[in-house]
């Protein structure tokens, strides 16, 4: 029986990124208290052990208000414009923001094409941090579309013009379909493709080993909506898929036939939970 675990599996750069920002900030005191707005990826065992070193969760901008010394960090998804000004107007509060730069990449280009005289169209889930924050960044009227549906009902004047921007982890055939959707309504948009690579080549690798494999394993936090995504993506193609937290998760059935086991991981699974999972898998262990 082979295992094989997708090259792309867990942290994506830009949550690495962020994870490994926090934990420097610990290290000098000065920076004490720490503090991130949101938790700083969608994964509880993280933001446990962050919790434990002292870093606080901020949720809220009152919670912001109520800060005055410290450092409040921005996590990958990004924050919107309002929410980044409050933060560096608070006095005696460093403000360290690890925004992914592809979600600021974004962040650019919904202000200057706002700017410009463009409503914008995200496309993605309304209520996901990244689309809240990146929503934030528009002069002008945005609308978020996430179905077809919406996409229909789309609020913006179809005579002003457009642009069209998705969430980074958004399905790649989804975006098109509501893309050619919206152009039909007849937009005069300009799209710009913002679905990250990392997302993507994370998506198509899950698909191709869940393809060949008997048992596929995908960890990650039910609350991560890529995690989530590529759940659905192995369920499709490998009927016996399993969307797992942690080893312990794991109640598999084995019937002694299986060829391929594939296992990968969403982009806030931490490099300790994906070997955990590997090893057991790989010792036969029952949980
Ligand atoms: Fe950045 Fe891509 Fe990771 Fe989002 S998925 S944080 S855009 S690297």
């Amino acid at each position: 029986m082979e295992i094989r675990l997708a090259k792309s599996a867990g942290f994506c750069f830009g949550v690495e990124r962020a994870v490994n920002t926090v934990y420097e900030l610990l290290k000098d005191e000065s920076n004490h208290p720490v503090y991130t707005y949101g938790p700083i990826v969608h994964n509880r065992e993280v933001v446990g052990d962050l919790e434990r070193r002292g870093v606080r969760v901020l949720n809220t901008p009152e919670e912001i208000r109520g800060i005055e010394k410290g450092t409040i960090v921005i996590r990958a998804h990004g924050v919107s414009e309002e929410i980044s000004r409050l933060i560096s107007a608070r006095p005696g509060v460093k403000c360290v923001d690890a925004t992914c730069p592809f979600v600021q990449r974004i962040h650019r280009t919904v202000r200057e094409e706002s700017l410009k005289g463009r409503n914008i169209i995200i496309i993605g889930n309304a209520g996901h941090p990244e689309v809240v924050g990146t929503k934030g960044w528009s002069v002008r009227e945005a609308a978020v579309i996430e179905t077809a549906e919406e996409a229909q009902n789309c609020p913006l004047d179809v005579n002003e013009p457009v642009c069209i921007v998705a969430q980074t982890t958004f399905r790649a055939t989804k975006f098109e379909d509501l893309v050619a959707r919206l152009q039909e309504k007849g937009y005069n948009a300009i799209c710009m493709n913002t679905i990250c690579n990392a997302t993507q080549e994370r998506q198509t690798e899950a698909g191709e080993i869940a393809s060949k494999a008997d048992v596929m394993i995908v960890i990650g936090d039910p609350a991560s909506s890529n995690s989530a995504k590529l759940y659905e993506i192995c369920r499709r193609v490998c009927e016996r898929t399993y969307f797992i937290q942690r080893a312990e998760d794991l109640n598999l059935q084995l019937t002694g036939t299986e060829a391929l086991i594939g296992i990968t991981a969403g982009a806030s699974t931490p490099k300790n939970i994906i070997e955990e999972v590997r090893s057991h898998v790989g010792s036969g262990n029952e949980f």
